[in-house]
């Protein structure tokens, strides 16, 4: 056994020994799925839905605390506040030329991080969701291209809008990810934004999925009408939770493959409350969803990579695979802020955030802070491709001051200490596809060392003359805005050449293509070389974007399930029962001004004034075996049950896969902000 074992891994052999001396081997399931963030949920509800097939999926942390299906921003100060989104399992080091390092990928040195329950970065995601432009999607290979991929992207999304959005605009009506048509809140900066933008000759556009040009409108949201955060736990796995096939253990990180012959036969985890080594093997595949940081971990921690990467740190060759952690591409912004006097949502939080004596407005907790979207043809993309109408330069509006303190990625509503000084707000500069590219690479082959990731400088004049316009666009918006004499710019350097931070989310590191030498997965996602092994994230994804992948990546998973299985799939059957928390909910027990941390501190079952019953309380962690969600047979997890049952405050909707969706407004965009 042990014998074998090293040969099929070809790793360390005290690590071998360790596992075939105290582990028996578990039974096999016909699919393992490493990583339970958005496209394993996705996969874990398809693939499973038949009930032919067993199912594993795998992932380091347990189930969300229901804090994550409350209001947007109240969400983000309760990850920050409780760094729920860190975890000793897994890490990263971050590196971009100009700035400190980040020795911590996590919330505590960024503000932001990928996370690490089931759902994954869905949980942290600020609900921003906007498609690329099907000029992009048609440059990621054969069978991808938007019209291949529209109906996939349409599976996923169930609009939720008036009679004449749903008419008009080009969305799903049926799929488990809610998408609405206005978001739950909108400041008053963010129309007086939109009204500047027009005065710029950006045309307004009523829907940016829809109208996919240049223009202006406010960004599309995947929230409930309630301003509750929709993500992958609550609208995929949730609902596939009592399938007698499906089994989810976490607690758990994924170290290597066990590969055979060069065919994948299964996985070797950590179990991270003992610290011990296990196998289980995949019969049919194992497909790694673990984003675009840690899926290539674990190929490279098989073996899989580039040749002298993986010598120079002492690891077995199994398949030299140079792409494997390269062509890293991710949104480039930079922060161009301006002082105001009229309230921003910095002064709109109540105290510790917010200065004293300032009244809360708990309504705008459900902003998707990012509120309104601005975007534009370069000149340098028109000359390059006069034909082409794909906008390069995305403006995003925050009606609050961003402050860069330490870029890259640092990404909350706090940026400056407590209670926050500057009121104000900021205008994201944001370019896509730039030359300037990454990597996620590796100092060791041992899976306790974080992998290091590196944003290259932005030193290509093409990028650069592209910022340079976002900059110019950005500031004669801002010039155009009423009382714009009442407006003072904050000189901290952004828009300068090298205040071009990298976004937290990235794609490619995977990504698909024709050939081995610039690719590591075929068009079909297979990794080159490797039997019984695909990737199904966002890593996979081989061009850069403006935007945030929530849209692609639910694309591309749903289109990987029918991939996976070789067939056509009907969507259509589960009922996905979501209870949310809303503003409403909170203001009930907390008080029609509550300060948004005492929302997180009920939330979080912290405080001790408060009712000993928090509307939702956050499950412990169980061991896999213990869990109620990996013991055979076992319906929606224990807690989950408890929690929905005894949360009599909390709006539970009842939302259909098919059906309950298409819920109208009595107002729309088109008819609010027509005359914007
Ligand atoms: C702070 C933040 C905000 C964002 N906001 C938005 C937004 O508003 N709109 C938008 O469109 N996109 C947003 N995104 C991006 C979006 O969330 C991601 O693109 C998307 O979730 C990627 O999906 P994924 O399945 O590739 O990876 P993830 O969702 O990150 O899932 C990866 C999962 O794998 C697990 N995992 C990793 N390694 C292992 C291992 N070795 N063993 C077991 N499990 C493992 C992790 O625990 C995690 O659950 C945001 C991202 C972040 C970080």
């Amino acid at each position: 056994m042990v014998d074998s074992l090293c040969k099929i891994c070809g790793f360390a052999c005290l690590l071998v020994c360790t596992i075939g001396a105290h582990v028996p081997e578990a039974n096999g399931f016909d699919f393992v799925i490493v990583g339970g963030g958005l496209a394993g949920s996705v996969l874990a509800n398809r693939l499973s839905a038949s009930g032919e097939h067993s199912v594993l999926l795998m992932n380091v942390a347990g189930e969300p605390a229901k804090a994550y299906s409350g209001p947007v921003v109240l969400s983000d100060e309760f990850i920050i506040h409780k760094n729920l989104s860190a975890s000793g399992g897994l890490s990263a080091r971050i590196h971009q030329p100009g700035y400190s390092p980040v020795p911590d990928f996590s919330t505590d040195e960024t503000g932001s991080s990928p996370a690490r329950m089931l759902g994954g970065s869905s949980l942290v995601a600020l609900s921003l969701y906007l498609r690329d432009h099907p000029e992009a999607l048609d440059e990621w290979g054969a069978g991808w291209s938007w019209d291949d991929l529209r109906p996939y992207f349409h599976r996923a999304e169930g609009l939720q809008a008036t009679d004449r959005a749903l008419a008009e605009s080009d969305y799903g009506r049926d799929g488990p990810y809610t998408v609405q048509e206005l978001p739950a809140y909108t400041h008053p900066f963010t129309q007086e934004f939109i009204r500047a933008s027009r005065k710029q000759g950006l045309p307004w556009a009523p829907d940016l999925n829809t109208d996919r040009g240049t223009g202006v409108g406010l960004t599309p949201t995947t929230q409930n009408a309630d301003g509750s955060k929709v993500h992958a736990f609550d609208a995929y796995l949730a609902p596939a939770l009592g399938r007698h096939n499906l089994r989810v253990m976490h607690g758990v990180r994924v170290d290597r493959l066990l590969i055979d012959d060069d065919i994948c036969r299964g996985v070797v985890y950590r179990h991270l409350a003992d610290g011990k080594d296990y196998i289980v093997r995949a019969d049919r595949e194992v497909i790694l969803s673990s984003g675009y940081i840690y899926t290539p971990r674990v190929l490279f921690l098989s073996g899989i990579g580039a040749k002298e990467d993986l010598e120079a740190v002492g690891l077995k060759v199994v398949k030299n695979l140079p792409a494997v952690g390269r062509n890293l591409t991710a949104a480039r912004y930079s922060p161009l802020a301006y002082r105001t006097f009229e309230p921003s949502l910095s002064h709109m939080m109540g105290a510790p955030i917010s200065p004293d004596g300032l009244q809360a407005n708990p309504s705008c907790y459900a902003s998707a802070v990012l509120e309104a979207t601005a975007r534009s043809r370069s000149s340098v993309a028109t000359q390059k491709d006069p034909n082409s109408t794909k906008p390069d330069i995305v403006l995003s509006f925050m009606p609050l001051f961003y402050s860069p303190k330490s870029a890259p990625l640092q990404y909350s509503l706090q940026g400056e200490s407590w209670p926050l000084q500057t009121n104000g707000f900021t205008i994201l500069a944001t370019l896509g596809e730039t030359k300037a590219q990454g990597s996620v690479t590796f100092r060791s082959g041992s899976p306790d060392v974080s992998p290091t990731i590196t944003h290259d400088a932005m030193t290509d004049p093409e990028d650069l003359a592209r910022a340079q316009e976002a900059v110019a666009l950005a500031k004669r918006i801002v010039d155009g805005v009423a009382l714009a004499d009442r407006l003072e710019a904050i000189e901290n350097g952004a828009g300068a050449e090298d205040m071009w931070s990298a976004v937290y989310d990235g794609r490619g590191t995977c990504r698909m293509g024709k050939t081995e030498l610039d690719s590591v997965v075929d068009l079909q996602l297979r990794v080159h070389g490797i039997g019984k092994l695909r990737i199904v994230d966002g890593s996979v994804i081989p061009v850069g974007s403006p935007y945030l992948a929530v849209p692609e990546v639910l694309a591309l998973a749903e289109r990987a399930s029918e991939l996976v299985l070789g067939h056509k799939i009907d969507p259509s059957n589960t009922v996905a029962e979501t209870a949310t928390v809303s503003v409403r909910d909170l203001a009930e027990v907390l008080g029609e001004h509550f300060p948004i941390m005492e929302g997180v501190a009920y939330l979080a079952g912290m405080d001790d004034a408060m009712p000993t019953e928090s509307l939702l309380s956050t499950p412990p962690m169980f061991a896999p075996g213990s869990s109620p969600m990996f013991a055979p047979g076992s319906s929606l997890g224990t807690w989950t049950a408890v929690a929905v049952l005894s949360s009599l405050l909390v709006s539970v909707s009842f939302l259909a896969f098919n059906g309950a969706k298409s819920r109208v407004h009595s107002s729309d965009k088109y008819s609010v902000m027509e005359g914007a």
